[in-house]
């Protein structure tokens, strides 16, 4: 689920997919030779799922990123990152490349790190990483990622109905919103919390005037109108 703005050597392993020892299995999806037709057949099942899901949020799929799979953690340490476990994606300025372990070879994962690839390509790269908040991109990808059903209710009962939620100003970064590994669930909750608001208020059309708003160059603060509480 993690984002980086710091490109690792995962990224320019990415870069040069098809120099690596790796299986296409569909146009811009790629997976470890040794990974079982089950594997494979449950992960290109699951990426249609949630491109849907992607279609009915968004409106329609613009974002055309990579997909690595590996049939166990040795991919997503490659391509990925060392410490990384499930899914992550690397959001460059060439595009998206998104890494998975078994682990997140499931629609919430996919539909979780297709949805920070979908606001990169309407928003584009530079304005995605210097105006977009780290909030507002995990809260939207969670809402598109069914793993945590009672993320509300806990949100409600860990803050006390938000009285002690960290305040988003302070989840701008994304340094800040992932450094701390014990706040990180909450600032998941957090982040989810708020979009949900935004989103039940401004719907598909105002998440589209949102994008286009960012991608025209202006700052987030402009585009972004706080739902209230
Ligand atoms: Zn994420």
């Amino acid at each position: 689920m993690g984002i980086y703005v710091v490109l690792q050597p995962g990224y320019f392993r990415c870069l040069n997919i098809s120099r690596e020892n790796m299986t296409m299995i569909a146009p811009r999806v790629y997976v470890t030779p040794q990974m079982p037709a089950t594997m494979r057949d449950s992960l290109l099942y699951y990426l249609k799922q949630a491109q849907q899901r992607i279609i009915g949020f968004f409106g329609s799929q613009q974002a055309n990123p990579i997909i690595i799979a590996g049939h166990d953690l040795w991919a997503i340490r490659y391509f990925g990152a060392v410490q990384a476990r499930t899914g992550m994606t690397h959001l460059a300025p060439t595009g998206a490349y998104i890494v998975l372990a078994p682990e997140g070879i499931n629609a919430d994962v996919l539909a979780h790190e297709l949805c920070h690839a979908e606001l990169m390509a309407r928003v584009g790269w530079w304005n995605r990483t210097f105006q977009v908040p780290a909030w507002f991109d995990e809260g939207l990808a969670m809402l598109l990622d069914n793993r945590f059903p009672n993320a509300e209710t806990e949100w409600q009962a860990i803050t006390q109905n938000g009285q002690y939620a960290p305040p988003l100003a302070e989840l701008t970064t994304n340094r800040s919103f992932f450094s701390n590994p014990h706040h990180l669930y909450l600032n998941y909750l957090t982040a989810r919390h708020e979009v949900e608001q935004w989103y039940s208020v401004h719907r598909q059309r105002g998440l589209q005037l949102l994008c286009k708003c960012l991608a025209d160059g202006h700052s987030f603060h402009q585009c972004y109108k706080r739902p209230h509480h």
